[in-house]
């Protein structure tokens, strides 16, 4: 199968480079598909949400009749539950979920673990697993509200748990497990096919991508498919975690990675 990678980040939110020095480089290393997915304007992400909707939509919107004759080039966002409507038109959203926003707080999932931490205390009175299945309430929404072809990150709330050390709560326990069984059927109504995000490995925090093992069986038992998104900040990370994610689809029964038809 060849390269491609659904979910990147550009100048125009919270990436590195412009969105023209990502296509070139994923030309470089072969990727057939290059998926933009800029952050949506959004309650709670303000800090990495895409500055100028229509600048970034104009940018990719040329540089896929620029490259045509190279690569495929999509453009989508990473629409967030909280997203404003930004009345354009995507190739592909992915739907994501990044803060839990309780009494008009957000409690952020993927900040820090110092702030994770004290979301859990304030939110939860110190307990970690009490925390994630209050994420997972949130979560299980995701397709419904963004309408999404890609379910993002689905286990976002692990990032700052370790791999296997699980930091904060245990990624096995069987309320952890019910309620992340309880998202996934949901946005199963909705859309069947959720992302393997190595984001975290890019960014040092783990070592393997999400979702977990246990989450992925999860999701095959529910009849649901698994695609590839680096979540990519920089250039340096478009592939970052492709050969992994291939991997553990072909591990947990998926097959392969799925790819959108577009
Ligand atoms: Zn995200
Ligand atoms: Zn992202």
């Amino acid at each position: 199968m060849g390269y491609f990678n659904y979910h990147t980040h550009t100048t125009y939110c919270d990436g590195k480079n412009t969105p023209e020095e990502i296509v070139l480089e994923a030309i470089r290393l072969g990727l057939d598909t290059i998926g933009f997915s800029g952050h949506s304007p959004a309650g709670g992400c303000g800090h990495y949400a895409l500055k100028d909707v229509d600048a970034y939509y104009d940018c990719v919107s040329r540089l896929k009749d620029k490259y045509s004759d190279k690569i495929k080039i999509l453009l989508g966002i990473e629409r967030d539950i909280y997203a404003y409507d930004d009345n354009h038109d995507y190739d592909f959203v992915i739907g994501a979920f990044h803060n839990l926003l309780i009494d008009g707080k957000f409690f952020h999932t993927d900040r820090s673990p110092e702030v994770l931490k004290e979301g859990i205390d304030e939110l939860c009175g110190g307990d970690g697993e009490a925390f994630a299945i209050r994420y997972y309430d949130f979560v299980k929404d995701v397709a419904r509200i963004t309408g999404c072809d890609i379910v993002a990150h689905i286990d976002l709330v692990t990032k700052f748990n370790g791999d296997f050390e699980n930091k904060f709560f245990d990624v096995h326990s069987e309320a952890y497990l019910a309620a992340a069984r309880e998202a996934i059927e949901e946005n199963m109504k909705y859309c069947n096919l959720f992302e393997i995000n190595s984001g975290a490995i890019s960014r040092g925090w783990r070592k393997t991508p999400y979702p977990d093992s246990a989450i992925l069986d999860i999701i095959h038992v529910a009849g649901g498919k698994v695609t590839f998104g680096a979540d990519s900040h920089a250039k340096e990370t478009l592939l970052l975690g492709f050969d992994q994610a291939e991997e553990l689809a072909k591990k947990h029964g998926f097959g392969s990675l799925t790819r959108l038809k577009i």
